[in-house]
């Protein structure tokens, strides 16, 4: 999985399968209607790891009415839950990212199988640096539209206005798609997780254990539990501190637009897997 992806097909084959993933994510979205009308045989499909936020699930359904065509749910034969006990309820992380592994990518491969795959990602122009988690098996060919033809955050926002599909509803609290209890989240969006979806926090919360014997927590939050995260005062202060920072990093913060704020908002952190985020 770490060696880079293979860049050198010819999409022109008829032999090769066309595939684009999508995550919910504006990128990928805007990747699937830019391509709707330039690769008819272009198969979208979703790895669902049947942990995602409603808004994603309704943001799903209307990408296929904009595309005209279905998008393909791949569901993983083990679930997050049995992963999870199977792993001794020792919860994934940056580090050991055992859920995308087997929720998305694994899947993904069992759906393509061996046949050779010309898979469309949606990294953009103006994100040369960023990496991302994606298969490498050698029948898979890895395409970057967005790369390919100097289209960066402008022409995606401008893709998906132009198209009136708009952003998916998480983006006024959350800056990705994914997993609800996925670990890349700030404190800020945990605390929006709580706001808006109280019953997700909870089924989160509940995940998280401590070892009696050892004393040692495992929480999605590296240093803070849920429990402690959800406190009023707590929450308060990651408001307060979240608001703070971004007025620091740009005094009009107020007053910026969605847009604008994407790219700064959780620039400082790590990219995550582009199958989950994109
Ligand atoms: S969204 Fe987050 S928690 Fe879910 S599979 Fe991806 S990295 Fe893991």
């Amino acid at each position: 999985m770490s060696a880079p992806p293979n860049t050198h097909a010819n999409e022109n084959d008829p032999s090769f399968r066309h595939i684009l993933s999508l995550s919910g994510g504006k990128d990928s979205t805007a990747l699937a209607l830019y391509l709707r009308d330039r690769i008819p045989n272009l198969e979208y499909v979703f790895c669902d790891t049947q942990k995602e936020l409603q808004e994603t699930y309704d943001y799903l359904n209307k990408i296929e009415v904009h595309l005209g065509k279905p998008i393909i749910r791949i569901v993983p034969k083990i679930g997050f839950d049995d992963l999870l006990r199977n792993r001794g309820n020792f919860l994934p992380s940056p580090q050991v990212r055992w859920c995308t592994e087997n929720l998305k990518i694994k899947p993904f491969e069992e759906y393509i199988k061996n046949d050779q795959v010309i898979m469309y990602i949606g990294i953009r122009a103006d994100e040369p640096n960023r990496k991302g988690y994606i298969s490498t098996k050698p029948n898979i060919y890895a395409k970057f539209p967005f790369v390919e033809n100097g289209i960066g955050l402008d022409g995606v926002m401008r893709i998906l206005e132009d198209s009136n599909l708009g952003l998916p509803a998480y983006y006024s609290w959350r800056s990705r798609s994914g997993c609800f209890f996925c670990f890349y989240q700030q404190r800020r969006e945990w605390v929006g997780l709580l706001e808006k979806h109280p019953g997700l926090f909870k089924e989160a919360m509940d995940y998280e254990r401590e070892d009696a014997l050892t004393g040692e927590k495992y929480t999605w939050v590296q240093g803070e539990s849920l429990s402690e995260l959800s406190q009023p005062k707590r929450m308060e202060k990651i408001k307060e501190d979240y608001t703070k920072r971004k007025l620091a990093e740009t005094p009009n913060f107020k007053n910026a637009s969605l847009l604008s704020t994407f790219e700064r908002q959780f620039s400082d952190e790590n990219n995550g897997c582009i199958i989950c985020h994109l």
